[in-house]
């Protein structure tokens, strides 16, 4: 692959702000983590709530993944609607979710976890056909049973009409953002894959082995498949990765993820020395996390900040110190002569999202560039769905 700087260089969207995959990068990034699971003998089932894309899930289930998990009961009636086949609700459905998921159900394979008897019901009573498995709290106390009562809950699935016990699903949310050999995630890792380890050993005892042992993310997947306890691993960003992402990878050895997620922005003004100002603010970014890091199309060391709802700033770093300092733009502008690598007006500027998920689900699509800069555009059809 050309470096990034002359990839981004032959790309122009139509508008910005833009979201820009980088077809070779996401290629590359899908092919990485299917090789992991297929050398792990665990099956790969992609988080679509990530990229919220029909066509982003075709492309991960022709690369191998067995199908996707979703987050919301619309997310699935988006995949199914464009033949994705085999898909798993990896959060408690509200009860008005239960009918629409029974009206899928009847022509694709729909999973969900219920940490709930009440969960269990609503399932039975909407009339649906489930692979139901047991969400187990890893200790974030999000969602999940506590591992105690795990197997009275199996046990209900497996004896309730038109329900499959699908296994049981663990997955370590709070852990996910570190680096692989972070000892301390490491080790929380390994202690929340004995207690799965032992929930597997007791259920089988107890007649209900589980038949998958579903979760695992882009941060522990390589923990989650080396345990030996997972069958399915969920992750997500891999695919696209953020900032958040690449830093916690960042000196991984075996970290094979690239960014492949960009977003192009129009430098709209440019009337103050220490920065320029640019068309992405918090309508283009998600604002949690790590911020969007400047990678093309400004002096390397620029930054972005939010300048309100429309805007963001592009500053220049020959001023982050007096800017830091609490120096007014007014007495930088007043005192110091305009940078050559400022940005133009007119220019655009390419950043790379904080955290990619609830960006991706602020745009309607992505425009998704081969190395010439041919652009395919693939709309973000399953975002606002719930
Ligand atoms: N599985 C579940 C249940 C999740 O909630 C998520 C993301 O939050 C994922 C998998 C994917 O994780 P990641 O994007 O860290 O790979
Ligand atoms: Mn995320």
């Amino acid at each position: 692959m050309q470096p990034l700087a002359d990839f981004l260089a032959r790309v122009t969207p139509p508008q910005t702000p833009a979201l820009v995959i980088r077809r070779a990068a996401l290629d590359a990034n899908l092919a990485a983590m299917q090789a992991a699971c297929s050398a792990g003998g665990v099956r790969l089932r992609s988080h679509g709530k990530m990229h919220k894309c029909a066509a982003l899930g075709q492309l991960q289930v022709a690369h191998g993944a067995i199908g996707l998990c979703c987050q919301t009961v619309g997310e699935a009636e988006i995949y199914a609607a464009t033949g994705i086949a085999d898909l798993m609700i990896t959060a408690p459905t509200p009860p008005w979710g239960w009918p629409r998921l029974a009206a899928l159900a009847s022509a694709t394979r729909i999973s969900a976890v219920i940490d709930s008897h009440q969960q269990l019901a609503n399932a039975v009573a909407s009339g649906g056909r489930f692979d139901l498995f047991v969400d187990i709290d890893p200790g974030f106390h999000r969602a999940g049973v506590a591992i105690a009562d795990a197997p009275a809950l199996a046990a209900a699935i497996a004896n309730a009409p038109n329900m499959r016990f699908g296994g049981i699903q663990g997955y370590a949310g709070h852990l996910q953002h570190a680096p692989n050999h972070d000892n301390g995630r490491a080790a929380a890792n390994a202690a929340f894959t004995a207690q799965l380890r032992a929930l597997v050993a007791e259920l089988g005892a107890a007649g209900l082995p589980p038949p998958q042992v579903s979760g695992g993310g882009t941060g522990t997947y390589s923990l989650d498949i080396a345990g030996g306890v997972f069958t399915e691993i969920q992750a997500g960003s891999y695919a696209l990765m953020d900032v958040d992402y690449t830093n916690a990878g960042a000196g991984e050895g075996e970290w094979p993820f690239q960014p492949a997620l960009f977003l192009a922005a129009t430098v709209v003004s440019a009337n103050h020395v220490p920065l320029v100002t640019c068309d992405a603010g918090l309508k283009a970014f998600h604002s949690d996390g790590p911020p969007p890091r400047v990678v093309a199309g400004a002096a390397p060391g620029s930054r972005w900040r939010s300048m309100g709802d429309e805007h963001g700033a592009i500053t220049h770093p020959g001023f982050a110190d007096r800017l830091a300092a609490g120096e007014s733009v007014a007495s930088i502008d007043a005192t110091s002569g305009r940078p050559a690598d400022t940005p133009r007006e007119g220019a655009i500027v390419w950043l790379q999202p904080g955290h990619v998920d609830p960006t991706v689900a602020l745009h309607d699509a992505y425009w998704v560039a081969d190395e010439a800069g041919h652009l395919q555009r693939w709309a973000i059809d399953a975002r606002r769905t719930s």
